[in-house]
């Protein structure tokens, strides 16, 4: 089959997969924020620029599949000058090295544990300096909903989970964690962009709520700049990000008007170029 006719395979495979999950989470997300909304007031369906958002949802999963198989393919050639088919395919099926020998709900968790821990860092160093313009986009929701989960401008994709993926399956975790890992990372990254007051009781410090990263998403002022580890907020706990006052709700989000951030995707994918 030739490259181009490849791409296309994968662009309809990955659709074919998005399509039955976005039912399934438009179901969830609706019935769950009718009963507990963090901020009650309109259904995510009309929130502001929906457009937007749907097309990040389906746009970013078939970016990352596509940049993901390039970069590891990319990988094994530099980094263990593997360049043909079989070898390849051979190198990436079940993982290799030590790692490979672990039970697979080991690997699971150790592949969780070190993506979170390399995300944490990564998305620090997103909000600082010459880096947040790319991630102002994700930043840029003012009605926050499970639907702005996807909203990431592609520099902040490569330069965090697709390049952190990457590495760890290159150092040897099998790609069949994925089976139960990539549905539990939607499911989860919806849920704490979720309109939900949940906090989870004590079991705030153990899995990102959607409080915890509501709180996240908030102004400075309100305690933005906390909160950065995308599944376990041990880390924040860890290096003093922490922040999920009592009793209380976070209620605004966005960035500052002054950023000027475009509402529509091609003016938003144009953003951190003109700035
Ligand atoms: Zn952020
Ligand atoms: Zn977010």
């Amino acid at each position: 089959m030739s490259l181009p006719m490849e791409v296309v395979e994968v662009i309809g495979q990955t659709l074919a997969k998005i399509v039955p999950v976005t039912i399934a989470l438009a179901v969830v997300f609706t019935v769950l924020s009718h009963f507990w909304a963090c901020n009650p007031g309109k259904p995510w369906w009309r929130k502001r620029e929906l457009l937007t958002d749907i097309c990040y949802w389906f746009f970013v999963p078939v970016f990352a599949r596509i940049f993901r198989i390039g970069l590891l393919v990319l990988g094994a050639s530099v980094v263990f000058n593997i360049n043909d088919v079989d070898e390849l395919i051979a190198f990436y099926d079940n993982g290799h090295g030590p790692l490979a020998q672990l039970p697979l709900w080991l690997q699971g968790v150790l592949f969780l544990v070190a993506s979170d821990f390399m995300l944490y860092w990564l998305h620090r160093m997103f909000h600082g300096g010459g880096f947040w313009k790319y991630h102002a986009i994700h930043h840029s929701s003012e009605d926050l909903e499970w639907i702005s989960a996807a909203r990431f401008h592609p520099v902040n994709l490569f330069i965090g989970t697709i390049m952190v993926d990457v590495i760890l399956l290159m150092a040897g975790i099998s790609p069949n964690v994925m089976l139960w890992v990539g549905p539990f990372t939607t499911f989860h990254s919806a849920f704490v962009h979720a309109n939900l007051n949940w906090t989870l009781g004590p079991f705030k410090y153990v899995l990102a709520t959607p409080v915890f990263h509501r709180w996240h998403h908030t102004a400075l002022e309100e305690g933005g700049n906390t909160n950065f580890a995308g599944t376990f907020p041990v880390w924040d706990i860890l290096f003093g990000t922490f922040r999920m006052p009592e009793n209380q709700l976070p209620q605004e989000y966005g960035v500052d008007d002054d950023q000027q951030v475009p509402t529509e995707i091609g003016g938003q994918l144009a953003y951190p170029f003109r700035h």
